[in-house]
Order: structure tokens, then sequence, then C-alpha cells
């Protein structure tokens, strides 16, 4: 009948089901702890002060259906709830954009300083924004620079301009429809980017979870590198001097070390089933 008795029945059917945890959760308790607080809109913190609260029939047959949508359709909680944390902060997800998940977001909350204690950052790109969670969350790390979220999928764009109205930041993050940098004009200070990198094998054996994420925004060729090239070959023409890349890529990334021999190419590994992040400054 309360929160505590739904949390043990949700995390040990969780235990029981061969389910993925990686959108946004990483384990069987954090899985049912969001599940069930916000199918009843309570906040995740001080979570302990509502254990002993009792559920409505309504609540309760809420959680239950989402327990088995979650276990039987193998539905990532945030497309169950319509949302999802990144950075702290909350965003409005569905299935037209990936769950928010990135080591970005830590380089962003604590990672950049080496490159950015001397920098003002006025303007900044999320390339590929999907649901717009980084450029977003760039924008509350810097506090006054404009941000440009740019996506192919009108849909992601819809998505992205709910969070951004979400947020309150309509006067300084824009939305720009454009496949990689093809629409995009100018140059920026940092340029940010969770792009699709999946390859072809890879694509083929995902969890189920996966199915209910946009191929588009993961799918990206044989290798996985088709749109990272295309964004290495032109973001030197979008930088600022002293201007940062940084994107993420997965387990093929050491090809693409290899290609750009001449390019200051910087790797950050995460450790996260070997997707990394790399860092590239126009004048380094
Ligand atoms: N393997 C990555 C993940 O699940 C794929 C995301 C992407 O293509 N950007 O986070």
């Amino acid at each position: 009948q309360t929160i505590r008795d739904y949390l043990r029945y949700a995390s040990s059917r969780f235990a029981a089901s061969e389910l993925y945890f990686g959108h946004g959760t990483d384990n069987v308790w954090d899985e049912a702890v969001q599940l069930v607080l916000r199918s009843v809109s309570l906040p995740l913190e001080n979570n302990t002060l509502f254990l002993d609260a009792r559920l409505t029939r309504e609540e309760r047959q809420r959680i239950l259906e989402r327990i088995e949508r979650r276990i039987k359709e193998r539905i990532p909680v945030a497309y169950l709830l319509g949302e999802a944390w990144f950075m702290g902060m909350p965003f409005h997800v569905d299935e037209r954009v990936l769950v928010p998940r990135s080591p970005i977001g830590e380089l962003l909350e604590n990672g950049l300083q080496p490159w950015l204690a001397e920098k003002h950052v006025e303007r900044v790109l999320d390339l590929c924004t999907g649901s717009g969670c980084i450029g977003i969350g760039a924008a509350s790390v810097f506090e006054d620079a404009e941000v440009d979220l740019s996506d192919i999928s009108a849909d992601a764009l819809e998505v992205a301009g709910s969070n951004i109205d979400f947020h309150g930041v309509r006067d300084r993050v824009h939305l720009v429809q454009s496949d990689v940098f093809d629409n995009i004009e100018g140059r920026y200070d940092v340029i940010l980017s969770n792009p699709p990198y999946v390859d072809a094998g890879d694509l083929a054996s995902m969890p189920e979870e996966y199915q209910h994420e946009p191929e588009l925004g993961l799918a990206a060729g044989e290798d996985g590198l088709d749109i990272a090239h295309r964004i290495i070959a032109q973001a030197l023409d979008h930088l600022t001097p002293g201007g940062l890349l940084i994107v993420e890529v997965g387990n093929s990334w050491v090809a693409l070390d290899e290609a750009y021999p001449d390019l200051p190419l910087t790797w950050l590994d995460f450790e996260n089933g070997g997707n990394g992040v790399f860092l590239l400054t126009e004048d380094a």
C-alpha cells in the first residue's frame, strides 16, 4: 500500500527480469525509485521522507501498469514517465528523441577547467541535440552564452523546443534545423555533440530498450563514424580561435585518431563500454 511496498515490488520484479539499464539509470534500485516516485510526482531527492506514504488506488494502478510495460515491452523508464534527468535537470522526452545520457554532461559540470579557465564563452552549439539536454545543460553552465540547438529531425526540434520553454531560456537558446553543419552559420566558442555513432554490427545486437529510440539518433553507417567524420571535416570552419569541439564517439574512435594525424585531438575515455569523448581545439 505504501511507496516502500511498491519500491520493493518494482525492484524485485526488475531484478528478476532481463532488463537493460543505461537509459538514464544504471541499476535496478534507481530504476525502481524513478518509476515509482515520479509516477506520483514526488521528488527524487530526500525520498526516504515519503517511504510510508500511502498510495491511492489510481496511483497503484498507474505504477503497476508501468512496471509491466517496462518489463514486457522493454520501454525505458524515461519514456514511460515522459521525463529524464540530465546534469541534475529534468527534461521532457518521448520516443522522438534518445533518452538523455552522455559523459559530455559530466565534462560540462566539472571537467572543462583547463580549457575554459581563460575563455569567455559567448556562443555554444549543440549539434544533433535531440531533446536539447546537452545544449540546455551548457546554457546553465555558461550563464550568458547564446546557445544554438541543432538537429536534422523536426520531431527532435519540437521536443528540444518544449525543453527550452520548460527551462525558461527562450531568450538565448535557439533552434536550428540542420544536417550536421549544413545550415549552421558563423563560429562558436564551444561546439558539443553526442551524434549517432552506433556501427552496423552493434545496431543489430542492441538490447530491446534501444528499439524504442529513434534509429536516426543512433545509426551512423558501417563503422559508426559517418557523422563524426562530417563533424570533424567542418568543425574548424565553425570554431572561434581557441574554440573547443567536444564529440562523443563509440568503440571505433581509434580509427578517427588514425584518420586525422594533423588535428589536435584529445581523447577522454569514460570507461563505459568503450565510449569516449574527443576534444579538438581550434588553435592548439
Ligand atoms: N551506445 C550509445 C549509447 O547508448 C549510442 C548513443 C549514440 O549513438 N549517440 O549511449
